[in-house]
């Protein structure tokens, strides 16, 4: 658990500045959806954070540290993405427990924390298939999984439920909420879905073009838009 600050993030791809001078300040134990049309930096914005981009300007802080040049692995935070990214010839065991192995934990320490994991996402049943024996909603949790064996501060999601079919979303919604209020941890979630955002976040921080167009609770943000930009995409479903 931990706060998050970024302070006049910028970055160019290029000539192109697709961040600019970016300002957002996240709550220990908050979850927060950055929400936005396709191309607006909600991704490059999850990525600076995890230290996967370069940056161009600005800084990044989790807790009480400035990890602007921290390498992502140092950085305290576990990320999640839409294509799960699973190691295909190892076993759903094997995916959970391959990061701990290579950090050195203790062996009773990884089946601890995998016996934890895979109890909190129902996938105990599961534990010796490959990812190719599951479907999309079960790679997905064994994706959470994997952060959540970490013991991370601050999970990272970047449009997790965008491969699953609507009643599979529906589920998965259900349970990372549950999975928040269980664990505390900061949570930054990116989606165009605005259901997704409505019904996830403490907080929806909406972006176009690079920008914070408004950061604000669900409620506040339906009602009170601060432009028509906001009114337009919040209001209207996709
Ligand atoms: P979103 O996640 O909101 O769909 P992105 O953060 O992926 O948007 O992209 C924001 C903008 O930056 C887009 O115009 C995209 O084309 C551009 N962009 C993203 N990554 C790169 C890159 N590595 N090189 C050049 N342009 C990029
Ligand atoms: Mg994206």
């Amino acid at each position: 658990m931990a706060n998050v600050s970024i302070r006049e993030l910028a970055i160019d791809f290029g000539s192109v500045s697709v961040l600019k001078s970016l300002n957002l300040e996240i709550q220990s134990g908050e979850f927060i959806v950055l929400l936005g049309p396709s191309g607006c930096g909600k991704s490059t914005l999850l990525n600076a954070i995890a230290g996967l981009t370069d940056i161009s300007g600005g800084q990044v802080w989790i807790g009480d540290r400035n990890v602007t040049w921290e390498e992502p692995k140092d950085r305290g935070i576990g990320m999640v993405f839409q294509s799960y990214a699973l190691y295909p010839t190892m076993t759903v065991e094997g995916n959970l427990s391959f990061g701990l192995r290579i950090a050195g934990m203790p062996k009773d320490e990884i089946a601890e924390r995998v016996n934890r994991a895979v109890q909190i996402l129902q996938i105990d049943p599961l534990r010796k298939r490959r990812p190719g024996e599951l479907s999309g909603g079960q790679r997905q949790r064994v994706a959470i999984g994997r952060a959540l064996v970490r013991d991370v501060d601050v999970f990272l999601f970047d449009e997790p439920l965008s491969n699953l079919d609507a009643k599979l979303r529906t589920e998965l919604r259900v349970e990372l909420k549950r999975l928040h209020a269980g664990l505390g941890s900061t949570m930054i979630y990116v989606t165009h879905d605005q259901i997704e955002a409505l019904t996830l976040a403490d907080r929806i921080a909406v972006m176009s073009g690079g920008v914070i167009q408004q950061f604000a609770a669900p409620k506040e943000i339906y009602r009170r838009p601060v432009n028509r930009f906001v009114a337009g995409f919040v209001g209207s479903p996709s």
